[in-house]
């Protein structure tokens, strides 16, 4: 899973590199820093000095010292004055050039604070927005791991409007699972509703592929013993798409994606089955083919499985914008 939000205490991470919000001076300050500086001990302080401080949206790099990281990359973020004065390309432009430092160092894994959000006063929303922006266009042409680290507990809120329209789909449809007796793809011999998809995933999905037309009955048969793996990959080919965009749009690596492709039999969790789902923009009837396939089926009895629905529903197959609302409902992210 290249891109992760997560809430923890940055200083405690293993990872190559933690980013620090610092100040121009680069001695030190409050907030992170100045827990940063007390994990990394005397040492950082020191490696500091000579640096000769930094400007706003730019980077520098020490050694992590004491801290379970390899390195502390240091950058300065933009001092909230309402909007106009260029904060928003500033804070850019620190995560930017942290990734690009980051890149020339062969950093494989990285932690981000919400960088300007605490004393500097950002606004915590659009600075997640920025940050993952920036964040999920850089991963489109390289590989790395990279954290977005969230402390405080309030400092994640959807906007307004997308968490009462998301609360109010989850309580329309929750249905308790006791009293839930409408039909379920909770097995995995549900022959005539996998026999349904895969013609509509034949026939309809791809109406101009005369090849895949034409298969016989046998195919279709052969195809009802489908792994997940070769489900996806035929998914895959019906939907046109290559394996990086695939991939890619899942937030699944190259290397976690190569052993699915390899191994037949590969068990996905549930979270990756509905990363790739998601990443192919599959409906609900062919997100239920492919999660069958692994085992799994979404109920109106969770949260996570009604959030999925509902982004499905909605056809909004950004995997991101998903994670985002997933973390805020404080569920289990995608891949
Ligand atoms: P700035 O001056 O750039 O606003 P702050 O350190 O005041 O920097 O705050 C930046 C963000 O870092 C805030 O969202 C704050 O909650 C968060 N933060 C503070 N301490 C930690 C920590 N130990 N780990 C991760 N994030 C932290």
């Amino acid at each position: 899973m290249p891109f992760e939000i997560i809430r923890a205490d940055i200083t405690t991470l293993k990872v190559d590199a933690i980013v620090n919000a610092a100040n121009t001076s680069l001695l030190g300050g409050g907030g992170v820093d100045g827990a940063i500086h007390k994990a990394a001990g005397p040492k950082l302080l020191e490696a500091c000095k000579p640096l000769g401080g930094c400007v706003v949206g730019q980077c520098k790099l020490t050694k992590g010292f004491d801290l379970p990281a390899k390195y502390v990359i240091h950058t300065v973020g933009p001092i909230w004055q309402g909007g106009n004065s260029g904060e928003g390309e500033h804070l850019l432009s620190c995560y930017a050039t942290a990734l690009e430092l980051a890149k020339d160092r062969k950093i494989e894994s990285i932690a981000f604070p919400l960088i300007s959000t605490g004393a500097y006063g950002f606004p915590k929303d659009l600075a997640i927005t920025i940050a993952s922006n920036v964040i999920r266009n850089f991963l489109i042409d390289n590989d790395m791991m990279i954290y977005l680290v969230v402390f405080d507990r309030d400092a994640f809120k959807l906007s307004q409007s997308r968490h009462a329209s998301i609360k109010a789909y989850i309580d329309d449809h929750f249905v308790d699972e006791h009293h839930d007796h409408r039909r379920q793809y909770n097995s995995v011999d549900d022959e005539a509703f996998v026999t349904y998809s895969i013609n509509k995933m034949i026939y309809k999905e791809a109406p101009d592929k005369s090849i895949k037309k034409q298969r016989s009955l046998n195919d279709v048969l052969d195809q009802l013993e489908d792994t997940f793996s070769e489900r996806l990959l035929r998914w895959i080919d019906v939907k046109e798409r290559t394996d990086v965009e695939v991939y890619k749009r899942a937030n699944i690596d190259r290397k976690h994606f190569s052993k699915i492709r390899g191994d037949k039999f590969y068990k996905p969790s549930k979270a990756t089955a509905i990363a790739f789902a998601i990443a192919l923009e599959l409906n609900r009837d062919e997100t239920d083919d492919l999660l069958l396939t692994a085992g799994y089926a979404l109920s109106n009895s969770n949260k996570f499985d009604l959030i999925i629905k509902y982004f499905i529903e909605k056809q909004i197959y950004d995997l991101y914008t998903i994670n985002e609302t997933l973390f805020a409902f404080e569920q289990p992210l995608l891949a």
